[in-house]
């Protein structure tokens, strides 16, 4: 049984104090059973996670550099994140790749990182909608999967959380049907299969995102291959995202 894993994706939003409230009316919403992972700004990091400690809630960066450490001005190591207690890491977002020019490589050495240093990576893959209607979401989302948990060993792979999330979905209001995020999911499960065997893809959680609210959420859930949801805008008041981790 896969435990489901509901991520909040804050991007740029958010002050230190603002998340503060945020996480004081939230924290009563963590549930048994339920993964919830509140992926938060570098300078909301360290505040939350000594918040969340004993709430069964997870801290997590949205991005990190693949160096321990170094001449990369601007940018947070691993290392630097564990020393914080952050558990997860977002890994490969489409706006990371359309907006800063992240690889497909850049992501897979985000990963090995993530993995040596016992973050949970939530590795993001998904077509434009261009891509889409040029028939490609296979190939697309083929490739970026490959690529990105590609060279790991069968154990780490199992523990990495994938998110399905469709481009065009992403902040439009147009969520995928679950129907076809459930076809792409269970292709992408088949996908780990082929790269490492039957039981990781079994193992593997895969999230769907884009777009999801409470007035949609169940329907995601109730496919058989959605294990969950990475959810940016509704994540960004505690009552809905409070919302969402009850549907799970
Ligand atoms: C995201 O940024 O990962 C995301 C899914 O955003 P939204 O829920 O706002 O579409």
């Amino acid at each position: 049984m896969r435990t489901p894993i509901i991520a909040g994706n804050w991007k740029m939003h958010k002050t230190v104090n603002e998340a503060l409230d945020y996480f004081a009316s939230f924290k009563g919403a963590a549930k048994e059973g339920v993964e919830i992972v509140l992926c938060v700004p570098f300078p909301a990091l360290y505040p939350l996670a000594k918040e969340a400690k004993g709430t069964g809630i997870g801290i997590g960066a949205q991005n990190m550099h693949f160096e321990e450490a170094g001449a990369f001005t601007g940018e947070v190591s691993p290392g630097m994140l564990t020393s914080l207690g952050v558990e997860y890491v977002i890994l490969g977002h489409s706006e990371r790749r359309t907006l800063f020019g992240e690889t497909d490589e850049a992501v897979n050495q985000k990963v090995q990182a993530a993995v040596k240093h016992g973050l949970t990576p939530i590795i993001c893959v998904g077509e434009t909608l261009e891509e889409r209607e040029e028939d490609r979401t296979r190939e697309i989302v083929r490739d970026q999967v490959v690529k990105a948990i590609s060279g790991f060993r069968s154990e780490e792979v199992k523990k990495m959380v994938l998110a399905y999330e469709p481009v065009w979905a992403i902040g439009s209001g147009k969520a995928s049907t679950a129907e076809d995020a459930q076809e792409v999911i269970q292709f992408i499960r088949n996908v780990v299969a082929d790269q490492y065997d039957q039981q990781v893809a079994n193992e593997i959680r895969i999230q769907y995102g884009g777009s999801v609210k409470p007035n949609n959420i169940d329907s995601f859930l109730a496919q058989p291959d959605i294990d969950g949801a990475l959810v940016g805008g509704a994540s960004l008041d505690p009552e809905s995202f409070g919302q969402l981790v009850a549907a799970a």
